[in-house]
């Protein structure tokens, strides 16, 4: 079913389905294009299609190997439809969900040419603020890299930005994916390029074990983790890797490599990394830690089935629910900035969740012992109603026998009715 998009522009079938829209196979003046008409609530918002062509000019303008084109932005009626380089491939997600953990080599070279898209776009003064595997897509069609890796191209420049910002005017809104946040955006620093760094070095991580360093469970134990705790080590890790890692995990974004040192620095690594098998890495965290709380989850675990790594996949689900619910929208996350006292909050919830269950037995025996002195009690006071009856009964003579046995308990009482009839 053909449709047309603006004057210049035909779709043809959907390709793809992202947080902001769906992806259609389309034809331009120039041959194939990917068009990605965004949702229809995201059309209809007025802000946002101010700022669509507002931002048209920068995002348009960056043209980089690799990154993925954005050839036009088309506002036409009800749509609203980002034209874009079509990349004949997968994106980076769903390699990792098919095939599981990457070899090193591999790894370190899909970074490294996501890093040099990142300093194309840093040159040009735009920082992407939704680095993670979803918006990395690999080009299946171009000629392999140095050891037979596929080529990465990053896609969703500025979108994250575009599509949140304006709903995100309270300065208390952090735009992002939890699991790949800088520490300096959640404690409100205004996001720079390291922010792409410390997200990037994050996909590394992932590519390399199956799991991010600082994800899993409550979104505020993410968040808190990315402040405070050190980076989980990846057994069996070359040492010159493991050191850019941490350089672009630093806590401190000016302490982290910048994007093209960090292409230059991992093109190094790739000699010594050939014929590395992936690794076999079991996941850091607690269990307890990982289990989502219902509505506050980010990713479900997902068992990989095979070696030790985990997978993160599923919905974010935003901790402040989103002006509109949607349940595909799983990029851009809406997150509601914690206060100091929240963080510290955290990590003291993820304390109480490791000793979650003595406690809940210390509880629960406690209450057990408390139902049965209940249950002596209610026994002895009984038996003393019984007593009471039968003396009632059969000793205390046949005047008050009529009347049964209540009326024993309260001879003598002034609310008594009367004398016994
Ligand atoms: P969103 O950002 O809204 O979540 P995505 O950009 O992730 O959407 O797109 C959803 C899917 O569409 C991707 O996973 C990918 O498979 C496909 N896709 C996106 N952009 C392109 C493109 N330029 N060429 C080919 N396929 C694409
Ligand atoms: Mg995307």
């Amino acid at each position: 079913m053909a449709r047309k998009i603006g004057s210049r522009y035909t779709v043809h079938q959907v390709i793809g389905r992202g947080s902001a829209g769906t992806v259609w196979l389309g034809e331009g003046p120039d041959g194939p294009v990917a068009v990605k008409l965004l949702r229809e609530d995201l059309a209809s918002d007025q802000v946002l299609v101010g700022r669509f062509v507002q931002e048209r000019a920068a995002l348009t303008s960056l043209d980089h190997p690799r990154v993925v084109g954005v050839r036009d932005m088309v506002v036409d009626g009800d749509d609203l439809a980002l034209v874009m380089e079509l990349v004949q491939g997968t994106d980076l997600r769903s390699r990792l969900e098919r095939d599981g953990v990457l070899a090193p080599q591999d790894a370190v070279s899909v970074i490294a040419d996501v890093a040099d898209g990142l300093a194309a776009a840093h040159a040009a003064g735009i920082v992407h603020r939704d680095v993670k595997p979803e918006n990395v897509m690999l080009d299946l069609a171009a000629p392999p890299g140095q050891g037979g890796a596929p080529r990465a191209k990053l896609t969703d420049f500025g979108i994250a930005r575009l599509v949140d910002a304006p709903r995100r005017t309270r300065a208390t809104r952090i735009i992002g994916t939890p699991d790949y946040l800088a520490p300096e955006i959640i404690e409100g620093l205004e996001p720079r390029a390291a922010v792409d760094i410390y997200a990037l070095a994050t996909v590394l991580y992932e590519l390399l074990t199956g799991f991010t360093p600082f994800g899993g469970g409550h979104t505020g134990a993410v968040l808190r983790r990315h402040v405070t705790e050190s980076i989980p080590p990846v057994p069996g890790l070359p040492d010159g890797l493991w050191r850019i890692i941490a350089e672009c995990l630093a806590k401190a974004p000016a302490s982290r490599l910048r994007a093209a040192e960090l292409a230059d620095r991992l093109r190094e690594q790739l000699p010594a990394l050939a014929g590395l098998p992936p690794l076999a890495v079991p996941s850091q965290r607690a269990p307890a830690e990982e289990v989502p709380t219902p509505g506050e989850a980010v990713y479900a675990e997902a068992d990989a089935g095979t070696g030790t790594h985990r997978r993160r996949r599923g919905p974010a689900v935003p901790l402040v629910p989103s002006p509109s619910p949607d349940s595909t929208r799983d990029t851009h996350t809406s997150l509601r900035r914690p206060s100091p006292h929240e963080l510290a909050s955290y990590a003291a919830e993820s304390q109480a969740q490791r000793s979650a269950a003595p406690a809940v037995s210390h509880r629960r025996r406690t209450l057990v012992r408390r139902r049965r002195m209940i249950a002596v009690l209610l026994a002895v006071v009984l038996l003393v109603a019984g007593a009471a009856a039968a003396y009632a009964a059969f000793g205390g003579g046949g005047r008050e026998g009529r009347h049964g046995p209540a009326r024993g308990f309260v001879p003598h009482s002034r609310t008594s009715p009367g004398p016994p009839l």
